[in-house]
């Protein structure tokens, strides 16, 4: 493997379990007890199951209307430590690029909280080794040698059709995938908890 590239929300970050405790569901902090996983990876319609009402929760004005600080003021997730530094020792930091998308109907201003996000939660040589994509086709990047590590099924799938890798990290809308990718959790176990 010669290229890392590492998702953002759900992944280093607690992004969806956040937005749960934001409208009144679960605990936060990675709590994603409250997800029903049938839905998919689509938290509007997680919150029209739990009962929110589809006028509040139009897909468009859901994501156009969240505050950016859902983004910059993301918890870490509980891997993002262990992982970043698990990758670190791998790979030169120019071999990893943390790669994440434009939060639909956001433009800049999830862009801007990104970035913050990043400068604020990894390794300063991280710092500058993100890319922010708006199409959501993270699959043009793959190739031999390359890895995605990602929580979105349809990434993973799309990455290795395109001759990449992927890993997938553990939440409750990607495990009808079971088995289909590496699993993160494996590899992380793996390694002692005072790694550094
Ligand atoms: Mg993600």
């Amino acid at each position: 493997m010669n290229h890392v590239f590492l998702d953002l929300d759900d992944v280093l970050n607690n992004f969806t379990s956040d937005l749960g405790k934001l409208f009144g569901v679960g605990e936060g902090s990675g709590d994603l007890s409250w997800f029903p996983g049938e839905c998919g990876y689509d938290i509007v319609s997680a919150l029209r199951r739990l009962g929110w009402s589809k006028d509040i929760l139009s897909p468009y004005l859901f994501w156009s209307t969240l505050p950016e600080t859902c983004w910059s003021q993301a918890s870490k997730s509980a891997i993002c430590d262990k992982l970043v530094r698990r990758l670190l020792a791998s790979y030169s930091a120019r071999n990893i690029t943390i790669l994440t998308s434009v939060a639909r109907g956001q433009s800049t201003a999830s862009v801007a909280a990104k970035i913050e996000w990043i400068k604020n939660n990894l390794p300063v040589e991280l710092h500058n080794r993100y890319i922010i994509i708006a199409t959501g086709e993270k699959w043009r990047l793959a190739g031999s040698g390359c890895l995605l590590i990602d929580d979105n099924v349809d990434n993973c799938r799309m990455f290795t059709e395109a001759c990449g890798d992927a890993m997938i990290v553990d939440r409750p809308w990607n495990q009808s995938c079971r088995g289909e990718f590496g699993r993160i959790r494996k590899m992380l176990n793996a390694i002692p908890n005072h790694t550094s």
